[in-house]
């Protein structure tokens, strides 16, 4: 039943797979928690706005992304950084 959280968040079950979810939603925190966390993120997406690429993507001139460790090479690597580079 835990694996459902996610179909359930995008209403993507229904008949007696449904009603099994929600009867186990009632007494299963971890799924009313994981639910609760799926549809603020679908939420957020829906409200999400596209929109135009940049001028040098649009014509077609290539973009770089290189990911470094971050604190350079001396020191091990955390969080790494993302660098975009984009032609002058
Ligand atoms: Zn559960």
């Amino acid at each position: 039943m835990h694996a459902l959280t996610g179909a359930y968040s995008l209403d993507a079950i229904e008949g007696r797979q449904l009603a099994r979810f929600e009867r186990h939603l009632r007494r299963c925190r971890d799924c009313t928690d994981e639910v609760r966390g799926f549809t603020a993120t679908a939420a957020m997406l829906g409200l999400a706005v596209a929109t135009p690429p940049p001028a040098e993507l649009a014509s077609g001139d290539r973009v770089g992304v290189t990911v470094e460790p971050a604190g350079g090479t001396s020191r091990p690597p955390t969080t790494p950084i993302v660098v975009l580079t984009v032609p002058a």
